[in-house]
């Protein structure tokens, strides 16, 4: 995926970072299971890092913060190096496989719902996850797509689904996320759903799920969903199927 790879010194930096920080934090955080204290080879922590990347991704993690420091490496190697390519390839041939089968598609109201952040675009250049939270150390230069989101968004665009966008941005930044969209192959959609005054405060799941509920209320059909965090995806007025989008850099709640 071009993108990372030209981002891999940026992302390099930002893993440097981690490992800097990462052990004031964790020391005392009891996010993590770590390793038993026996295995201390290199193959062990990899295989733990796979564990814990797989855990990750299935929620059994549950809350966590920053990427454990003993992982950053492997984390690293998860992005550059393909596996993570793969993976979003895979997430989106099972969606569009889903979203074949969906019959009609006529009216305007079969509606497929994305995220935005680590979705469709990456932002793993300007991430700093230090604290576990979405901190940007820029919003002024542009993300980029991932070749899978990109393969998926326009596949389901084929298949005549209305595709609503909602994100955790705020309103503010509409002007600024409209034209990043564009500018990297993204048009079309219905809906660009964004954080108003009133959504201060609220947890993305509870945000989301009253944006999906409105949605709903207007007679869509929310055959799919695609985000990189649970939170995206989990509440109510959830889709008939969701497909999440590898993420073990951070975690929203
Ligand atoms: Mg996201």
């Amino acid at each position: 995926m071009a993108c990372y790879r030209s981002s891999s010194l940026s992302f390099f930096i930002v893993a440097l970072l981690t490992v800097l920080i990462s052990p004031a934090i964790s020391a005392g955080d009891s996010s993590y299971i770590n390793p038993p204290v026996n295995v201390g080879s290199r193959s062990s922590i990899a295989s733990y890092c796979e564990s814990w990347r797989l855990a990750v991704e299935t929620n059994n993690a549950g809350t966590w913060n920053v990427t454990p420091s003993k992982c950053v490496s492997s984390i690293n190697t998860y992005y550059i190096g393909g596996q993570f390519d793969s993976d979003y390839n895979l997430v989106a041939r099972y969606a569009l496989a889903f979203a074949g089968k969906v019959k009609n598609r006529l009216d305007g109201k079969d509606a497929w719902v994305f995220d935005i952040d680590e979705t469709l675009l990456s932002n793993s250049e300007y991430y700093n996850k230090a604290h576990g939270s979405a901190t940007y150390v820029s919003k002024k230069v542009q993300a980029q797509a991932f070749d899978a989101s990109l393969k998926l968004y326009k596949g389901l665009k084929t298949l005549n689904f209305t595709i609503i966008l909602l994100t955790g941005r705020n309103e503010s930044r509409r002007s600024t996320t409209e034209k990043n969209l564009w500018d990297v192959g993204y048009s079309g959609w219905e809906h660009l759903l964004m954080r108003s005054p009133e959504d201060k405060g609220k947890t993305a799941t509870q945000y989301k799920s009253e944006q999906r509920s409105k949605m709903v209320k207007k007679g869509y059909k929310l055959h799919g969903n695609t985000g990189d965090q649970w939170s995206d995806l989990l509440g109510f007025a959830v889709a008939t199927r969701s497909f999440k989008v590898p993420n073990p850099l951070y975690y929203i709640a």
